[in-house]
C-alpha cells in the first residue's frame, strides 16, 4: 500500500513502466487495472510516534491524542492516546468493539485485575464499561486504538453522562489544529 501510494503522489513525473514490469516474473507484476470506482482514497500517516506537539491534541491531565484515521461512514476512529505521568480516562461504556496495541508503557482497567504492557494486544467487545488508568510508575504510555461507535461515559451506577464518537472527535481534532496554526481543515487528511 506505502508504494500504491507513493505511486499515486508521484504519477506525473513516473516514466511509464508497463513495458518494463511485463518482462517481470508474473509474481513482481503490479496490478494493471484501475482500482475500483468509488473506493475511498488510501492513506499513509508517516512517523505515527513523533513528538511533535502540533499533531498532539490534549484530551485531559497529561493527555494526548493523535488521530490517524477519522471513519465518518463506518463510524470508528484510529488514534494514538500517550499519557505523560499517571492518568486517568474518565468511566465509560463501548458500544463497539475495540482494538488497541500497547506501544509504549503499560495501564489498566479498575475493572479488571489484568495490566495492558507494552506489546500488548487488547480487543474489548462492545459493552465494555471501564476506566483506563496509567498507573504512577509509568512516566510514558503510548497506546494505539482503534475505537468502533461511542463512548458513553458513565457514572458507577452505569448512568449516562455524556459521549464521544468519530464526530466530537474529528470536532476536538478541528479546534486544536485551529488553535496551533495548522488550520481546521487539517483534520481532512485524516478522514474517510
Ligand atoms: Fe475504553
Amino acid at each position: 500500500m506505502r508504494l500504491r501510494t507513493k505511486l499515486q503522489a508521484c504519477h506525473l513525473t513516473r516514466p511509464s513502466s508497463m513495458n518494463a514490469s511485463q518482462s517481470l516474473p508474473e509474481e513482481r507484476q503490479p496490478y494493471a487495472k484501475p482500482q475500483p470506482w468509488g473506493m475511498a482514497l488510501d492513506m499513509v500517516v508517516p512517523e505515527v510516534l513523533t513528538d511533535d506537539p502540533l499533531l498532539w491534541a490534549p484530551v485531559g491531565e497529561n493527555m494526548w491524542s493523535r488521530p490517524l484515521h477519522l471513519n465518518v461512514s463506518s463510524g470508528f476512529y484510529v488514534h494514538l492516546l500517550k499519557v505523560k505521568r499517571s492518568g486517568l480516562l474518565q468511566r465509560h461504556r463501548h458500544s463497539g468493539m475495540v482494538h488497541a496495541y500497547v506501544i509504549r508503557g503499560k495501564w489498566l482497567y479498575l475493572e479488571h485485575d489484568w495490566v495492558a504492557t507494552e506489546g500488548s494486544y487488547v480487543f474489548e467487545p462492545p459493552g465494555e464499561t471501564h476506566t483506563l488508568v496509567v498507573p504512577d510508575d509509568c512516566q510514558d504510555m503510548v497506546t494505539l486504538f482503534t475505537v468502533h461507535g461511542a463512548l458513553m461515559y458513565v457514572d458507577p451506577q452505569g448512568n449516562a453522562t455524556g459521549y464521544d464518537d468519530v464526530f466530537t472527535r474529528i470536532e476536538k481534532y478541528r479546534a486544536h489544529f485551529q488553535a496551533v496554526g495548522l488550520g481546521e481543515d487539517y483534520v481532512k487528511r485524516f478522514m474517510r
